[in-house]
């Protein structure tokens, strides 16, 4: 590798107006993290701001904290401060859930809002939960609701009169590619159908402007790229037009009047429809602390870092691309993709194995991505080119073939 790549990445580093927010996460010296994109890292101020709710709110608050704590409207202070960052406005987001359980709301939602349409449509290769949830809804619908995944080329051509809603992942969980979501969204809105995007990928890493796209309906995950923690509440963004669909997941957190006990079902009027049962606290103060931290950077900034270390990463990887046989998976153009850089190789999951003995945790993708998440919040030019370094090594050494790294995790 070049030394004045190293050179540059120190100078860039030395500019860098989100520096200051690296030491604002735990970071161990030594480790380069290139996987915030699947879990976040853990914000300095999350562990104060669980002991509260733990030794404070529950032990001595106990259910009085439901009000004095504000647990209660937690979903929809925590869903307006995300509307922030996606560019919603204050009542169109709660904070809910999981992503997966988000999706067949906002698809049943939308179903009920095209009740003559039977189609619900996404891409194949998508995020394979988002076809899972699909293929649920159709099966419990004895199959009068078709579920499709088509090829994505051939997507927009598809839609017809019978699609109730088109699904998309705005940011490709593995190529990174982005879709125009305003474009798109009006593409699918002219055929009569509703766009609802998964944000997973999106939301954190690149500016967002859902008023600005008229989406339909969002959801989103809270532990990637927001630093929520293993499995922190998701999110779902129904703008006010929407708020009469039907919810059907119809728990009593969603009703009108939760504790007036009433024997029927009334859904709340604004975004609380969406909710189903009594809000996960402790994961929701987690979430709060990793959103509170994301909300203090400029959004704009942060997509800029994320494109000079995607620039710095591609540029330190040309030669091994070269010598030993990676190719670049994620488009070149930092409009159009989000912010992790994928590499196909032969190898790829030998050499996830190898890098994490260096040091360097990035992921694997089945059959052949290795993915390199840039979180601009805790993540320094530097470091990429260090890791680049490192994978070098690996490759030098040809560590790949060692038999230990060969062995497949349950998790990757
Ligand atoms: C990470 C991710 C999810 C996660 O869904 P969970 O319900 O949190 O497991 C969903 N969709 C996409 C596109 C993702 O990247």
């Amino acid at each position: 590798m070049t030394n004045s790549l190293a050179d540059h990445a120190r100078s860039l580093d030395e500019n860098d107006r989100l520096a200051h927010f690296r030491e604002r996460f735990h970071v161990r010296d030594g480790l380069i993290y290139l996987d915030g994109n699947s879990l976040g890292c853990l914000p300095r101020e999350t562990p104060a701001m669980l002991d509260n709710t733990v030794e404070k709110e529950w032990k001595d608050g106990l259910i009085h904290s439901w009000l004095d704590a504000q647990w209660a409207t937690a979903p929809a202070r925590i869903g307006d401060k995300i509307a922030q960052l996606i560019g919603a406005k204050a009542g169109e987001v709660i904070a809910t859930d999981s992503t997966s359980i988000n999706l067949f709301k906002a698809l049943t939602a939308a179903l009920s809002l095209r009740p003559d349409r039977g189609t619900i449509l996404t891409e194949s290769g998508n995020f394979p939960t988002d076809s899972y949830m699909m293929q649920g809804i159709a099966r419990f619908s004895g199959n009068r609701i078709r579920a499709l995944a088509v090829d994505p080329d051939a997507l927009l051509d598809t839609i017809n009169e019978n699609t109730a809603a088109v699904l998309l992942t705005h940011v490709h969980y593995k190529t990174a590619a982005a879709r125009d979501m305003a474009e798109t969204t009006r593409a699918i809105q002219a055929k009569g159908a509703l766009a609802i995007w998964d944000l997973s990928h999106s939301t954190g890493a690149v500016p967002l402007d859902l008023t600005a796209a008229n989406v339909d309906f969002a959801v989103g995950c809270g532990y990637k790229y927001l630093n929520g923690g293993p499995g922190a509440p998701a999110y779902l963004y129904a703008p006010k037009r929407n708020h009469h669909a039907d919810a059907v997941l119809s728990g009593w957190f969603g009703h009108a009047r939760p504790f007036d006990f009433t024997e029927d079902y009334q859904p709340a009027e604004g975004i609380e429809r969406f909710l189903c049962g009594t809000p996960p606290i402790l994961g929701l103060a987690a979430l709060e602390a990793g959103i509170d931290l994301m909300l203090e950077a400029d959004m704009a900034a942060v997509s800029a870092k994320s494109a000079s270390m995607a620039q710095m990463l591609v540029a330190a990887m040309e030669p091994l691309c070269k010598d030993y046989g990676f190719s670049l998976v994620t488009p070149t153009d930092p409009a159009r993709r989000g912010s992790h850089i994928a590499y196909a190789h032969p190898q790829a999951h030998e050499i996830v194995q190898a890098l994490r003995a260096e040091d360097v945790v990035a992921d694997f993708r089945a059959p052949n991505v290795i993915r390199f998440g840039l979180t601009p919040l805790y993540l320094r030019h530097t470091d990429i080119v260090e890791a680049v370094k490192r994978l070098e090594q690996v490759c030098q050494t040809r560590a790949w073939d060692r038999p230990e790294y060969t062995a497949r995790a349950a998790i990757t």
